[in-house]
């Protein structure tokens, strides 16, 4: 089967077919840094992370750009209160935001081209716009005309004829209720401070409609595959986009647009002013796994509204565990033979996580035939027991899964020499207590835990090393010689 992804565009799912055989071209609205991304920023960034997981995994080489938005109205005011520059004031949101996309183990973006540095760009389109006849100036401010573009409306399926005569806004963000002309560029006024530009178009600053195009084109093309960004953007941040782009090259601008539903917080629309807008930051100093929170944002189909509770985030750890403990327990097993009914059950967990997320990435359904996987294999560990390749098999297919999750706890990082000195000295202790030789096996145990912050665990099947602070397994399991 195909990978179907819903377009927003075509309101259906369709199957997704790059215009460059092998190669998917992403472009996604980042964040506004002019504060802390909240939890809900974060589910839109996870859910971008999960498509450029999951098309990395089915093969397609990805080039995904994030644009950071360091100058709109909100980091102007801001500025304004603070006294800081521009600069000063984005930079510790800006860092917080790459921290953040770390902690959750989002992957990096090829490209997080910055507005404040694209103003050229922006200014070669505004005037390209010019040229085209589309762009009239009022008060010094150079705006769209939306009436020009036959196609307004398309994405997010609003008629033109909402539009109420000439009505126009300036300001970054405004709602629906508004089909107006939007602002491409800003002339210089008092309450911009020191936040200015002098360019061809004048003293001022762009819109922030503008930056997308400008950055999304110069970065993949006039033409790209996929553009996403949460509902809000929708309408008028993309409705804008694609007039401004696409009025310009006269190309279509985008082939597929994906957008992911909200976030909502215990049932409720997050605010600040009911006290439920968290950011992550918030949650990692509450205690919480920041592997949980990275699980419970992505483990809702990212066009359903997700309802974040504290219940959810321990269902989450849970979930977490149930995965970790089938590590565990494959270290453990070690059969003599391999297990005839393992291959079916991995094979069809792998064909079962495939056809949900081919599905517009329906994560729910792909986490289920995991975790029935699990249950299943954890039933053979209990059975007849797994032998040492069928444990590799099952190791490379959650490692395979893993690539989509990134969920798994990477192994303990010690360098392979040092694994190697523990190693040896575990098989020491092992022959000396063999030999009864109980001093020579303390020794042993001591040197392990003061030089090498490891602990042991004595089991039937062989040792167990664990690391001394967090209590993982740092190897599989040691059998005695002679067993
Ligand atoms: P902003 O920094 O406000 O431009 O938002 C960055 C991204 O987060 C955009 O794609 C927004 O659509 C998305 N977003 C904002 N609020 C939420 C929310 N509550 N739930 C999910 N996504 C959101
Ligand atoms: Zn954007």
């Amino acid at each position: 089967m195909a990978l179907a992804l819903y377009n927003t565009l075509t309101r259906r799912k369709e199957e997704f077919v790059p215009i460059k055989e092998g190669q998917v071209r992403i472009y996604t609205c980042g964040p506004t840094v002019y504060d802390y991304a909240h939890i809900g920023n974060y589910r839109a960034y996870i859910f971008e992370d999960l498509l450029r997981r999951y098309l990395q995994y089915r093969g397609f080489e990805v080039t995904q750009v994030m644009n950071i938005t360091d100058v709109d109205d909100k980091s102007i005011a801001a500025v304004r209160k603070t006294g800081q520059s521009l600069e000063e004031y984005t930079a510790k949101y800006k860092e917080a935001f790459f921290a953040g996309l770390d902690t959750l183990r989002i992957q990096r973006a090829e490209h997080y081209p910055e507005a404040t540095k694209h103003i050229e760009e922006m200014v070669a389109l505004i005037q390209k716009l010019q040229e085209k006849g589309v762009v009239y100036e009022a008060e010094g401010n150079l705006y769209y005309r939306i009436s020009s573009f036959s196609e307004y409306g398309k994405l997010s399926h609003m008629k033109l004829d909402e539009l109420k005569g000439g009505a126009r806004v300036k300001a970054d963000e405004y709602e629906k209720e508004q089909v107006s002309d939007f602002a491409l560029w800003k002339a210089w006024e008092e309450s911009d401070g020191e936040v200015f530009w002098e360019t061809t178009l004048g003293k001022g600053r762009p819109g922030w409609h503008i930056e997308c195009s400008a950055m999304s084109m110069k970065y993949l093309g006039e033409t790209f595959d996929i553009h996403t960004g949460g509902v809000d953007n929708m309408f008028p941040h993309h409705e804008n986009e694609i007039a401004q782009s696409e009025a310009a090259t006269g190309k279509p601008f985008v082939r597929y647009w994906l957008h992911n539903a909200h976030l909502i917080v215990e049932g409720q629309k997050m605010s600040k002013s009911l006290g439920n807008q968290y950011t992550l930051r918030d949650l990692l100093e509450k205690g919480h796994d920041p592997v949980a929170i990275r699980y419970l944002l992505m483990s809702t189909h990212y066009r359903q509204q997700l309802n974040f509770t504290f219940n959810g985030l321990e269902g989450a750890a849970n979930a977490l565990h149930r995965i970790q403990d089938l590590v565990n327990n494959l270290a453990l097993s070690a059969a003599e033979k391999d297990n005839h009914k393992l291959d079916a059950i991995l094979e069809q967990a792998r064909s079962e996580f495939e056809s949900h997320m081919d599905d517009d990435l329906n994560i729910s359904g792909a986490l289920g035939s995991l975790f029935s996987m699990i249950g299943r294999v954890n039933k053979l560990i209990e059975g007849d027991g797994l032998s040492l390749s069928d444990s590799s098999k099952v190791k490379e297919l959650l490692a395979r899964f893993d690539e989509v999750l990134g969920v798994l706890e990477p192994p303990a990082k010690r360098p392979s020499e040092e694994l190697e000195k523990i190693e040896k000295l575990v098989r020491q202790r092992q022959q000396a207590r063999a030999e009864k030789n109980w001093g020579e096996a303390d020794r042993c145990r001591e040197v392990l835990s003061e030089e090498h912050r490891a602990v042991l665990e004595d089991r039937p099947e062989g040792t167990v090393v664990l690391d001394k602070e967090t209590g993982k397994m740092l190897m599989d399991v040691v059998r005695s010689e002679g067993d």
